[in-house]
């Protein structure tokens, strides 16, 4: 039984999507979505069970191949990214993982925008080389870079945008057009605007993949990723999931379900803040750059404004001053959580420099513009005076 058919929904908002798409009602009547925290389902038959494993009846078998509450999580990303079909995965590396795994053979070359997810960049380079995959890293915004990187065997364009944390935005319909031109797929990595503010697949994508640890539950309370696209990607992303096994918890499923509900007017409010704040930061003396899309000096301003419907969360500046500054900076905020993570109720703030990007040699920094007296804010849902006050403080103890 089913109270909000799919068709019900046919062009509703992505608002609406996020709260209604994708519930299935059992014969119980609940309103909310249940978890079904069972490994396996019982068969009415021995027919019954033969024709399941056949796959000759749709239906549930174990856990790891379905389960109705991962499910829903499922159907209610592809309807927001606008996808056939959605994999929930264990976590955002899993997906981009179960995509690689699922769509590339050894001989393969993936093209990447260097301004990625520092994991993303240390699973291509230690473990799919190790396999026969290659990937060049490109300079994000630099599409001369990308189109001379493309060989007869690039599979995969894979890019992130905006990017963190200097908010680089990347033109996704103009890489999709290469794609396309090349006999490559584009893959974009989603996770700072949600489809909430941003959906690649219209603007061209192939396929997006996210970390739904970060905006899809937005509080900070699981780790979980998914993959968006065709059916027949999906399908081989199903099938290395079934064999490999990174998949999603139906307790973490319903916890992204409940994030979802509140998805738009989260992303809406982060936008907001993140906008006043970052005007806020370049009206400060003691500032010296301020790196957010959101701000008409910022060179991926115009693009931004025609593919995102907001400027997102996530913001960076540089204080006057060097990296003993920036951390005198950090350390003198009071309410700000001093955190890696983003996408979350809570505002956290950080030094990429000496953590997320702490990898990077001098060389590879200066060329993504990690200087050290940078800082990165995820902007987060506390009233907005108060985070400026703890900015203060921070200023203050420049
Ligand atoms: C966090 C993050 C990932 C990895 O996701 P996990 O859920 O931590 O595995 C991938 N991409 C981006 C942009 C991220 O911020």
């Amino acid at each position: 039984m089913t109270d909000n058919p799919e068709n019900a929904l046919a062009g509703a908002d992505i608002a609406t999507l996020a709260i209604r798409s994708g519930q299935q009602r059992s014969a119980e009547g609940e309103h909310g979505e249940p978890i079904f925290t069972t490994s396996s389902y019982v068969f009415s038959s021995a027919a019954q069970a033969a024709a399941r494993f056949a796959g000759a009846e749709p239906g549930n078998v174990y856990s790891r191949y379905t389960n109705p509450t991962v499910r829903m999580f499922q159907q209610r990303i592809a309807a927001l990214e606008g996808g056939a079909a959605a994999v929930a995965t264990s976590s955002g590396m899993a997906a981009i993982l179960s995509t690689c795994m699922a769509l590339l053979a050894a001989g393969d070359h993936i093209v990447c925008s260097r301004s990625v997810f520092g994991t993303t960049t240390a699973l291509l380079n230690k473990y799919m080389q190790k396999f026969g995959v290659r990937t060049s890293f490109v300079a994000a915004t630099d599409y001369t870079q990308w189109q001379q990187a493309i060989t007869a065997d690039t599979k995969i364009l894979f890019l992130e945008t905006p990017s963190n944390p200097i908010c680089e935005v990347v033109d996704i319909a103009r890489l999709a057009e290469l794609a396309g031109a090349n006999d490559c797929l584009l893959v974009v990595d989603n996770c700072f605007c949600t489809p909430a503010l941003q959906q690649p697949l219209a603007l061209g994508a192939d396929i997006v993949v996210h970390s739904a640890t970060k905006y899809l539950d937005g509080q900070g309370r699981c780790v979980g990723g998914v993959v968006v696209g065709s059916a027949e990607h999906m399908e081989a992303v199903t099938a290395f999931l079934r064999s490999a096994g990174p998949t999603m918890s139906p307790f973490n499923a319903w916890v992204f379900l409940k994030g979802l509900e509140t998805l738009q007017l989260r992303m809406q409010a982060h936008s907001d803040a993140a906008m006043a704040i970052a005007r806020w930061l370049s009206a400060q003396p003691a500032i010296e750059r301020v790196f957010y899309a959101g701000l008409p000096s910022h060179p991926g301003h115009s693009l931004a404004a025609r593919q995102q419907r907001a400027f997102g969360g996530v913001l960076s500046f540089c204080v006057s001053g060097d990296q003993a500054a920036a951390w005198r900076f950090i350390d003198a905020t009071r309410i700000m959580s001093l955190t890696a993570n983003l996408g979350d109720a809570k505002t956290t703030i950080v030094h990429p420099a000496t953590t997320t990007h702490g990898r990077l040699s001098a060389a590879e920094k200066a060329d993504a513009q990690i200087t050290d007296n940078l800082i990165r804010v995820a902007v987060g849902l506390e009233a907005r005076d108060d985070l400026i006050t703890d900015l203060q403080r921070g200023i203050d103890a420049l």
